[in-house]
């Protein structure tokens, strides 16, 4: 028979980022519910997560964070530490998009882009990959790919960019972890409902070309991440390094 308890997150710790809204809340929530003590990082509070988490008697912190510089790595580190000892597992979700014609992209917006959705992403996975190889007790990173790590997209240089690196990343840390029983690996959303995607889902007509596109014939929730990131989190995926899954309600097969 099958031991399901190899999926179970009892007895870890999480750091999510982007934890007040989204992908990252439903993170968490499946964390929680998995038996994880959860850490939110977020720029604003993260009360929502944390009452939802309550609610079912689940552990959860708060720490806030502009993670659009990586000045903050220190404190977010440290504050990590005291809220319930060791992090085990990190998610990079946090991340932006800025929807406009490449010839007008500005420096500014492009380094926005980047600086949140790639160079953060990396020093956080150093940052607690460094703790991991000086105890030698393993640790899981999960990275918030995009359907834009495949595909070119529209009108979002930068974050296709990002997102694309972000495959790339997560291979190349995975070739330098693995043996230290670091895994790395990605899920890649498809087309979700949350903030991210409120401009697209307001355009009638991108809406309609986007839905009529996804053989599953619905935008993908927050819920729908929490089987793979549970998965990816726990001892289930022990052998699995390098990959990035995809959640996109079949996206990728047309
Ligand atoms: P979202 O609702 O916009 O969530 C993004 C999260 O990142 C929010 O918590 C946001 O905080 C946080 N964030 C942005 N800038 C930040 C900063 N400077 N400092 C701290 N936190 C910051 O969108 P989402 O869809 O859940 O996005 C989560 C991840 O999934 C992103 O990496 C996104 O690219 C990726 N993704 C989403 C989709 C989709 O269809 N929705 C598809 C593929 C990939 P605020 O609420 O304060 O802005």
């Amino acid at each position: 028979m099958t031991n399901l308890t190899m999926f179970s997150l009892e007895g870890k710790t999480a750091l999510v980022t982007g934890a007040n809204t989204g992908l990252g809340q439903g993170i968490c929530l499946a964390y929680a519910k998995a038996g994880a003590n959860v850490i939110g990082v977020a720029r604003r509070s993260c009360q929502e997560t944390a009452d939802k988490i309550a609610a079912f008697g689940g552990s959860f912190k708060e720490i806030i964070a502009d993670l659009s510089d990586t000045s903050v790595i220190p404190k977010i580190a440290e504050e990590a530490d005291k809220a319930f000892g060791r992090v085990d597992i990190l998610v990079n979700n946090a991340g932006i998009i800025k929807r406009c014609d490449a010839a007008d992209v500005t420096e500014e917006d492009w380094d926005a882009v980047i600086n949140i959705n790639e160079k953060m992403v990396f020093f956080l996975c150093q940052t607690f990959a460094k703790k991991w190889l000086a105890d030698q007790k393993g640790g899981k990173i999960i990275n918030i790919a995009s359907m834009l790590s495949y595909q070119g997209g529209i009108r979002v240089p930068a974050y296709t960019s990002s997102k694309s690196a972000i495959i790339g990343l997560t291979r190349g840390l995975a070739n330098e972890w693995a043996r230290h029983n670091i895994n790395v690996n990605a899920i890649a959303p498809g087309y979700m409902e949350t903030n991210n995607t409120q401009n697209l889902r307001s355009d009638e007509q991108r809406s309609e070309e986007i839905l009529s596109r996804i053989p599953a014939g619905r935008w993908g929730t927050p819920e729908d991440i929490a089987g793979a990131a549970i998965f990816l989190a726990s001892d289930a995926a022990a052998y699995v390094h390098g990959f990035t899954l995809a959640v996109d309600g079949g996206w990728l097969a047309r």
